[in-house]
């Protein structure tokens, strides 16, 4: 794998989405009245954990109407935020989660969020997606942030032969020049949302077809003969 192929793959898809993965917004279904700073970030981060965006917008928008700050959320009753977090699903999980993230943030980290992936990914319900989303939309620090559409992708596009989301941020780390590391999650995840759709991609519609291995097998019948259905 050349570090020119996965260039030229993103270079292609920022043209085409020219406001990256999250139009208007800094990370996944965080609304843009809230600052993208690493807390609401982070707490975002976690309440998108399996759901879509638009409930991690829902459940972000009540929680910081209700309280705006770390210390705020530390001293919140959970059950409370629990409800104003339900539109995002396991309410009761992720409001342990972030109310005890905000405690441990107050108590050891002096109120800021830590940089580095090991110490982030020591918070509760912090891997190394939630950490490389931070580090990348919130810190500005070139991250490979893999969610479930840019492990698939790469996967497809045969950048990676990888079984897990973990595996493939090493190994696209690995291949990618780290200054294009956050650019992976910005432009893929948007073309697995609008092109390369799970379960039916576009191919005829996509811009990086002739640099994707699926793409190219699937533009070929039988005997082998383009065919750009
Ligand atoms: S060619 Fe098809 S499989 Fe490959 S990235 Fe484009 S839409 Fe996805």
């Amino acid at each position: 794998m050349d570090a020119g192929r996965i260039c030229e793959i993103l270079n292609r898809l920022s043209e085409v989405y020219t406001e990256g993965a999250y139009p208007g917004r800094s990370s996944e279904g965080l609304n843009p009245e809230w600052p993208a700073d690493p807390f609401h970030v982070l707490v975002a981060t976690i309440l998108s954990q399996r759901t879509k965006d638009d409930n991690t917008r829902r459940a972000s928008d009540n929680l910081f109407n209700r309280f705006g700050t770390m210390e705020a959320i530390a001293a919140a009753d959970p059950d409370e935020v629990a409800d104003l977090i339900r539109p995002a699903g396991f309410p009761k999980q992720k409001s342990k989660a972030i109310v005890d993230c905000c405690g441990i943030l107050l108590r050891d980290f002096g109120g800021e969020v830590p940089s580095e992936t090991d110490v982030l990914t020591t918070l509760p319900m912090v891997g190394r997606k939630t950490a490389a989303c931070v580090r990348s939309y919130a810190m500005g620090i070139p991250s490979v942030c893999v969610d479930t559409h840019v492990h698939r992708i790469s996967n497809l596009m045969g950048l990676v032969s990888t079984r897990t989301p973990e595996e493939t941020e090493f190994e696209l780390m690995r291949i990618t020049p780290e200054e294009r590391w956050s650019d992976i999650n910005r432009y893929l995840v948007r073309h697995g949302q609008v092109v390369c759709l799970p379960n039916r991609p576009r191919c005829g519609s996509c811009v990086v077809r002739d640099l994707c291995r699926r793409g190219t097998e699937s533009g070929r019948d039988r005997r082998g003969h383009p065919n750009y259905s």
